[in-house]
């Protein structure tokens, strides 16, 4: 019989490094599952999760290319914390079944869902062990400013206004990577990774 893989969860607030941090254990061979890319494509290719959206948004809510309608949903959807909500109550399941059966087809010791939201969302009830990308606020804030130009610091502001603060994560999480300049990332996440193989086997 197959053997389950671990189910293991990153997570980190904005700008912390969760994509950079991702990327590492992606080249030890680790399969990542990334929660915001699925989540998008499944919005997109999963027919009833796209007539829920439509018959509570409207048909606005896709392009005639049957891509999201971004601006629109930004402008209606995504300003209305009720209606943020109501959306995350469609695609949370959604992307939670397509988690389930991403992770059958994986033979890796352990697998990586990387999500910005976890312990806001309860997440961690349907994982093993959560491992939490820590970096001071300001930092982070710096680090989302260089990278995402567009953005402005109200958008950012209003992101941090959802997410726990960094402490608390680093508290409820079993491991933790501190992402600042003066730690290196490679060494701490070889550390879990021998951890989770050994858990595993
Ligand atoms: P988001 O929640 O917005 O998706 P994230 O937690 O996935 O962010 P990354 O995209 O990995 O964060 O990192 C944010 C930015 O900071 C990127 O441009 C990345 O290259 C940069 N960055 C990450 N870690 C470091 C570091 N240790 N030193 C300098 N820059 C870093």
């Amino acid at each position: 019989m197959k053997i389950k893989p671990i189910k293991v969860g990153i997570t980190g607030g904005i700008g912390s490094g969760k994509s950079t941090v991702a990327k590492i254990f992606s080249i030890l061979g680790i399969p990542i599952y990334s929660s915001d890319d699925r989540a998008k494509r499944l919005m997109i290719e999963d027919s009833v999760l796209k007539e829920k959206i439509i018959s509570a948004f409207g048909k606005e809510s896709y392009l005639e290319s049957g891509q999201l309608n971004r601006t629109f949903l930004a402008k209606t959807v995504f300003s209305d914390p009720e209606k943020v909500k109501q959306i995350n109550g469609f695609v949370h399941p959604a992307v939670k079944d397509d988690f389930d059966s991403w992770v059958n087809a994986q033979s890796s010791p352990y697998v990586l869902k990387e999500a910005a939201l976890i312990f806001e969302t309860g997440g961690q009830n349907l994982l093993d062990y959560v491992i939490n990308v820590s970096a001071p606020l300001r930092i982070r804030v710096n680090r989302v400013m260089m990278r995402d130009p567009d953005r402005s610091e109200a958008q950012i502001n209003q992101i941090i206004d959802q997410q726990l603060p960094d402490e608390e994560k680093n508290e409820l999480s079993d491991f933790v990577i501190k992402n600042v300049d003066n730690k290196l990332l490679i060494p701490q996440v070889l550390k879990i990774h021998e951890k989770l193989v050994s858990l595993a086997s």
